[in-house]
């Protein structure tokens, strides 16, 4: 051999799938003349799928074979034709594939006449697809060469001459010294530059043809590094490296730049299809580092795989194995009986069944195991034969078969030793609505895995990636009401959306928008900078159901609705929000202060579903009253009453009536500055005054209902049903009326104030009171809301929290500060 060291470079099917792709992988081989490379090759993209779908076939009818063989034909003569410049160069190429094909031919047909199709016949025809790249990628590289002034020397070896097998129990083992004799043989770093070998294929134990099994190529390249003592091994593919979740699932996956061997391992064992399980071993035992590589971007630096995992990173990656099934056998015959799982696992082997998780509660009450789906039907009368006599004496109760579950796995060296990992990860699927089945980890702690639903498996698997922060955590957002508050607030988490993601890795997705007639849905995310001009190009007609399955996307594992509206229809959706673990954010008040039967139903239903309901702007916009009232209690405090000041238009009316202008024309310029509601009357009437009373009584643990509220209303009865204009028009005869009460109140040394109050014994009132000139509610800004709270510890000298308490802007933050304070309950990065 030469002293030049061998590099091993591997490229999937995805590489080679069609000639710009083969045009793609020469550049690579070529780009630096000197070295000598051992290049292993899947089939193109997709042949060996093919090829086993028509051994398949074949066991149900001939029918198939020649049209699948001539499609076959087709695909791989227009590469070798696209790529091959001569005629003798493609005939070179195609006259051995015709023959192969002829072969397939006649195995196929062989198959179809016994009606099944043996493991050696199935072998041997996949095994052509690489037989096939191999060759026309030598071909192809030969001719380049020839074209270049010193270009390398280029062959082609058939890995069945070089590399044996034994299939056992734990699939094929390498007879290492026969293979490197063969090896030595073959790569002959002397007198060849570029050695192409078929991956996949190799010889058994007899020297019939075999495959290494499905994406066996990685351990095809892998076993060639160590019989030729490589300096590196690169697997070349479609991605850009190992990354911290299939990106097909995750659209947030990272690369992750270094990985040991054992990390590699885990997460490939655990379905990262990247690279193949058994690739490692032969690496391990030569030390060759691995990088995986993207064959369409040469230029990203990759993974390294190696002795070291590199960064110390706790969690790497997050993986699953989707279509297993999870079985429980139960019973009290097991307790501290020895030996109970060895027949058990005994019996798996004996079947053929292979276990990939066990977990048995230290009780022994029961032992839980997870199976490949195929195997489901099977294993349960493979238990059930094994423990006959138990089953029968009740000794063992029950085995029990739950098909459909997948198995989702975070893997990292750096998990060890580090407390509380298992508890994020079981927590960010409990947050994510993701019941948990089964778990097990390793005592190396690299690796703990929960059984689920397989169809929670994308939305466990992206939960549990944000949880670890390996990407932003995403929360899917429908925003109901992009009225006054919701078009700010739309226009504020705009701003922040950046400053979100790279400063707390938060990332609210507005996916849709209702008002109260349209919607719009957007798969990724509203774009927030012409939201207002999408809704009126590109909305449809609303539908509740379809809105709320579009937030809930099965795929994402966090949905809020933001109800800015101020109806009570849609706060009757809640109940159903809250039962499929929807989260709501809301400043409207109706849904708290409508029927009691109401709010008690959809809270049961929000604990039942470990939903979150953030209601804080319902009071005061965005001052703390709500959570202040919550904090009082939750510390054991006792209220014994509340009082203020809860509308800032009521404030607003009485700060400035004093009795020098006449209070009709100060409610029409309130009404004409925006202050009011377009109809003041649902400001005078104190209605919403009384519901904010009532949130703050129900928080408070008192059971009333709006009826049980005393409400003076500042609207005469008779003008009750009029249109607004004939409301405001008729306004002025009350003047007077008015205008007494402020004089006697003034007389007195006293102002005008519109007060709610509510005390520990559940009485409530809203009404209009004459208080001393110098008492709190009488000295506040503007439209300052003031609420008091006196209790137990604070009874002399009352808690007081005032300021603005109305008003689009603030009401807005406030509901933004809800979304905050539900991502961080979701375990948002702080
Ligand atoms: P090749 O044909 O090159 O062997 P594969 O299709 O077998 O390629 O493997 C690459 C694919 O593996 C990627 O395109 C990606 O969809 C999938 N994949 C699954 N999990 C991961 C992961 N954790 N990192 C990278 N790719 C992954
Ligand atoms: N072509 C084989 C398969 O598709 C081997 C491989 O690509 O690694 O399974
Ligand atoms: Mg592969």
């Amino acid at each position: 051999m030469s002293s030049r060291q061998w590099q091993v470079h591997k490229f999937g099917g995805s590489s080679l799938a069609d000639a710009q792709q083969f045009r793609r992988v020469s550049e690579i081989l070529l780009a630096d003349p000197g070295a000598l490379k051992a290049v292993v090759v899947s089939a193109m993209g997709g042949m060996t799928d093919a090829l086993l779908n028509l051994v398949s076939s074949s066991e149900l009818s001939a029918d198939p074979i020649e049209s699948g063989l001539s499609a076959i034909h087709d695909r791989y003569a227009a590469t070798a034709g696209a790529l091959l410049e001569s005629e003798a160069g493609v005939a070179e190429v195609l006259n051995p594939f015709k023959a192969d094909l002829r072969d397939a031919a006649d195995v196929l047909h062989a198959v179809s006449l016994v009606g099944s199709a043996a493991d050696r016949s199935r072998d041997l025809v996949a095994g052509f697809g690489e037989i096939w790249s191999a060759r026309l990628l030598a071909a192809f590289l030969q001719q380049l060469s020839s074209q270049m002034a010193d270009g390398p020397r280029v062959k082609w070896v058939d890995a069945r001459d070089v590399l044996i097998v034994e299939h056992g129990e734990m699939g094929p083992g390498v007879r290492w010294d026969l293979s490197r004799e063969n090896a030595a043989k073959r790569f002959d770093g002397a007198s060849d530059d570029i050695a192409v070998m078929t991956g996949f294929i190799a010889t058994d134990q007899d020297g019939l043809p075999t495959t290494l099994g499905r994406n066996g190529s990685d351990f095809s390249a892998s076993i060639l590094g160590a019989l030729l003592g490589a300096q590196s091994i690169s697997i070349w593919t479609d991605v850009d490296g190992v990354m911290s979740a299939d990106p097909n699932r995750v659209p947030e996956a990272a690369v992750i730049s270094d990985l040991s061997y054992n990390e590699a391992m885990e997460l490939a064992y655990f379905g990262a299809k990247v690279i193949h399980p058994q690739t490692m071993a032969p690496a391990v035992a030569h030390s060759i580092p691995i990088r995986i590589r993207n064959t369409f971007k040469p230029s990203a630096r990759g993974s390294r795989i190696g002795a070291e995992g590199g960064s110390t990173d706790q969690i790497k990656g997050i993986t699953t194995v989707d279509d297993v099934a999870l079985v429980n056998v139960e019973g009290a015959g097991m307790i501290g009986v020895p030996g109970t799982a060895d027949r058990l696992f005994g019996a798996l082997r004996d079947a053929g069944i292979s276990v990939i998780l066990i977990s048995q509660a230290s009780s022994e009450h029961s032992i839980c195991f997870a199976v490949p789906a195929s195997s489901a039907k099977h294993v349960k009368s493979v238990v059930r034969q094994a423990f006959t006599a138990e089953l029968e004496q009740g000794l063992i109760q029950s085995v029990e078969v739950q098909a459909h579950c997948s198995i989702v796995a975070v893997v990292g060296d750096g998990m060890a030793g580090i407390p509380g990992l298992a508890a994020r990860f079981f927590g960010t699927l409990g947050n994510a609505g993701i019941n948990i089945r089964a778990i097990a980890q390793g005592s190396s702690e690299r690796n703990i895995s929960a059984v689920i639903d397989r169809e929670h498996a994308t939305r466990a698997l992206r939960a549990a990636h944000s949880g670890f922060y390996l990407s932003a955590k995403t929360i899917s957002v429908g925003l109901v009401g992009p009225g006054h508050v919701g078009a700010v607030l739309l226009d504020q988490i705009a701003a922040q959306a950046e400053h979100l993601r790279n400063e707390f890795s938060l990332d609210f997705r507005i996916r849709a928008i209702a008002s109260s007639s349209r919607m719009c849905l957007a798969e990724k995310a509203i774009d927030l900078a012409r939201w207002r001009e999408i809704i009126a190009e590109d909305s449809e007609p609303l539908d509740w159901e379809k809105f709320t399955a579009h937030v809930n996307a099965d795929h994402l594992p966090h949905a809020v609705i933001v109800d800015c509206s101020a109806s009570e229809d849609v706060a009757g959706h809640y109940l159903d929000w809250f039962n499929q673990g929807m989260h709501v954010a809301t400043p409207n008040k109706k849904a708290h202060s409508g029927t009691l039967a109401y709010y008690d139903q959809i809270h049961e239903a929000r604990r039942r579903h470990n939903a979150h309901f953030l209601y804080e702007t319902t009071v005061g916009a965005a001052l703390p009253i709500i959570e202040t009232l919550r904090d009082l209690r939750r510390t054991g405090d006792q209220i014994i009453s509340i009082e203020g000041i809860f509308s800032g238009t009521l404030a607003y009316l009485f700060n400035v009536f004093d009795g020098s202008k006449p209070f009709s024309s100060i409610v029409r310029e309130a009404r004409d500055s925006g202050y009011t509601e377009p109809d003041p009357r649902d400001d005078l009437s104190g209605t919403d005054v009384a519901r904010k009373l009532i949130i703050l009584a129900r928080e408070m643990g008192s059971r009333l209902e709006l009826s049980d509220l005393s409400i003076e209303s500042l609207v005469p009865d008779e003008l009750q049903g009029e249109s607004i204009d004939d409301f405001l028009a008729a306004l002025p005869a009350y003047d007077e009326q008015m205008k007494k009460r402020w004089q006697a109140a003034h007389d007195a040394g006293k102002v005008l104030r519109y007060v709610g109050r509510l005390n520990k014994d559940g009485e409530a009132s809203v009404r209009l009171e004459a208080l001393s000139a110098d008492h709190p509610f009488a000295n506040i800004n503007l439209t300052d809301n003031i609420v008091r709270y006196v209790s137990e510890r604070y009874s002399d000298n009352p808690l007081v929290v005032q300021g603005p308490g109305a008003g689009p802007a603030v009401t807005a933050a406030g509901v933004f500060a809800d979304l905050l304070r539900l991502a961080a309950y979701l375990g948002a990065a702080r």
